[in-house]
């Protein structure tokens, strides 16, 4: 094992969250393209054995950019992308359920807040509860006009190198979750730079107006 392996595995996602993510993808891509996917990324031991549904820290880091790297390889980058954008809109879905007692983000009070304050409130929560329950590293950046998130280690992309910015995932993540918080409306969300490109942080600007 080289040095960057034993590194690679130091840093993991909780079962919970990595069950939700692979339910989402199968959402989208159905039983035997999640099959196909998780084969082709030499991750057959989850073919049909889903990490189960708790907080322990088991599942690794490098596995979650295996994923998405088998996504654009064999969907192509532009294919595959889409597909994991569509995954992390679903992901949200099923997370918010799953995870709705640690956000507090579907209770009176906050359906009570006014829109800005509830996007302000949803992002804080999600920080809090990558940074208390999973080893990805988030700081969280508020402007005027938009917020930054900036992940400064991201699951999404380990591993990865590309030539474009790739966690796809986080940004449907984002669509979704200010589509639900809204009650409807689109906003700007836009990875704009991204470890894989070796930058040294993957960052996403989410606006703080909706675009309709
Ligand atoms: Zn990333």
């Amino acid at each position: 094992m080289t040095d960057t392996e034993q590194e690679q595995q130091l840093y993991y996602y909780p079962n919970k969250m990595a069950r939700i993510i692979l339910l989402s993808l199968e959402d989208v891509i159905g039983r035997n393209g999640i099959s196909a996917v998780l084969n082709f990324a030499n991750l057959h031991h989850l073919i049909d054995n889903y990490p189960p549904n708790n907080f322990d820290r088991n599942f690794r880091f490098n596995d979650l950019g295996s994923l998405h790297c088998a996504l654009d390889t064999m969907y192509g980058q532009r294919a595959g992308r889409g597909l994991a954008t569509r995954t992390g809109r679903a992901y949200f879905n099923h997370g918010l359920r799953e995870f709705e007692s640690v956000l507090g983000i579907s209770n009176l009070t906050f359906r009570l807040l006014p829109l800005k304050m509830k996007i302000k409130v949803s992002l804080e929560a999600f920080a809090d509860l990558y940074n208390n329950h999973t080893d990805q590293v988030v700081r969280l950046e508020e402007h005027p006009d938009m917020f930054c998130w900036h992940t400064e280690r991201c699951p999404v992309c380990w591993g990865r190198e590309t030539d474009s910015p790739c966690c796809h995932l986080a940004v449907g993540m984002f669509q979704e979750s200010l589509f639900w918080v809204s009650g409807g409306k689109h906003f700007m969300v836009e990875e704009v730079s991204c470890i894989a490109l070796g930058d040294p942080t993957c960052t996403i600007h989410i606006s703080r107006q909706p675009l309709d």
